[in-house]
């Protein structure tokens, strides 16, 4: 039955509401019922507010409250076999629009935060490899193409970010849109995959890692190249068993954010039941700063912070003695004693 009840898609501001928990307005998505049978009260659904807010009340939760409605519910729908419509089939982005946002990079505020970051030439390498491109919709933003294992775009993901922080821009509201409600009203049939999906043909033996956002993905990809990383888009974004099946008979290691890894832990046994071999990294979760907590930090966070100029580095790791052993722990290199004159810093490439 859990199928059957899922989270209002996305088609529009109109489709998002203010959350009965946190009061934050478009942040709500209310649960639909797929069979247009039952109408659940507006209080039923989820705070995109994950880290902050965090209120869930899914249709589980609403029946335990009313079994009556369940009782109800199981009679409506043990009367007759309704009739079986295939699924309609799946939307895809042109290609030409896909082609045409490859480019502008230099007015691409990611990409200027990457390149302060990594360097131009890699962060150039990255989008190109990820298909990340920029788009008109907010000057300089960055659209994350969705592409799957066939190379058809399901769609893209268009987001604003600082270009000093590489962090998002959420004020005075939370810059993130969908190519696919931007160009098409209606009619779209929206299927998600995980970002970097289409990279997973290309190297069928690379364990994979998956973490929620998109940036992390492309960081994380230049300081762990031993790993294949993707993104699932969000906490629960592309963890149906639909989008996993991808990922049969690979090797998982799964990167969540601080404060998620509860909710990615839960979804191990339906992977590994898929014949998936999935690996939690939850080293974050136990070493982290209460102040990394705050911030929501995740292993791209990290990353950056290891890839300070020594001297920095090494009073970081004096402050926070969890940054060493997180080195270690992905097999980083590091080095201990700055020899003179100190030594200019180079990503590490640590071996497989
Ligand atoms: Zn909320």
């Amino acid at each position: 039955m859990s199928h059957r009840f899922i989270l209002e898609p996305y088609k529009g501001v109109a489709f998002r509401h203010t959350c009965p928990e946190c009061d934050h307005n478009r942040c709500f998505s209310r649960y639909i019922d797929t069979e247009n049978v039952i109408t659940f009260p507006e209080y039923v659904g989820r705070c995109d507010r994950e880290q902050k807010c965090g209120y869930h009340f899914t249709p589980k939760d609403y029946f335990e409250q009313h079994p009556d409605r369940k009782e109800r519910l199981q009679e409506q729908t043990s009367v007759a076999p309704r009739s079986y419509t295939p699924p309609p089939p799946t939307s895809y982005m042109g290609e030409i629009l896909v082609k045409r946002s490859m480019s502008h990079y230099s007015e691409n505020k990611l990409f200027q935060f990457l390149s302060s970051q990594l360097g131009e030439s890699e962060s150039l390498r990255l989008m190109k490899q990820y298909q990340v491109g920029t788009a008109n919709h907010w000057k300089g933003s960055t659209v994350f193409w969705q592409t799957d294992a066939k190379g058809r775009v399901r769609t893209g993901k268009i987001m604003l970010y600082d270009p000093a922080t590489g962090r998002r821009i959420k004020e005075p509201h939370n810059h993130i849109t969908w190519v696919h409600s931007i160009m098409y009203k209606e009619g779209f049939n929206l299927k998600q995959c995980f970002f970097g999906e289409h990279l997973l043909p290309t190297d069928n033996t690379r364990p994979v890692a998956i973490v929620e956002s998109e940036k992390s993905a492309l960081i994380a990809n230049s300081y762990l190249p031993q790993y294949l990383w993707i993104a699932s888009g969000g906490k629960n974004g592309c963890f149906r068993e639909e989008n996993l099946s991808v990922l049969k008979g690979r090797n998982i290691v799964l990167f969540p954010d601080l404060g998620a890894t509860d909710d990615w832990s839960a979804k191990i046994p339906v992977m590994e039941r898929m014949g998936i071999t999935v690996k939690l990294f939850d080293y974050l979760e136990k070493n982290a700063t209460l102040e990394q907590r705050k911030n929501g930090f995740d292993i791209a966070d990290f990353l950056l912070e290891i890839k300070q100029p020594q001297a920095i580095l090494q009073s970081m790791i004096a402050k926070n003695p969890a940054l060493k052993l997180l080195i270690k722990e992905l097999g980083l290199v590091l080095i201990e004693k700055p020899t003179q004159p100190i030594p200019k810093i180079k990503r590490k490439r640590p071996k497989l």
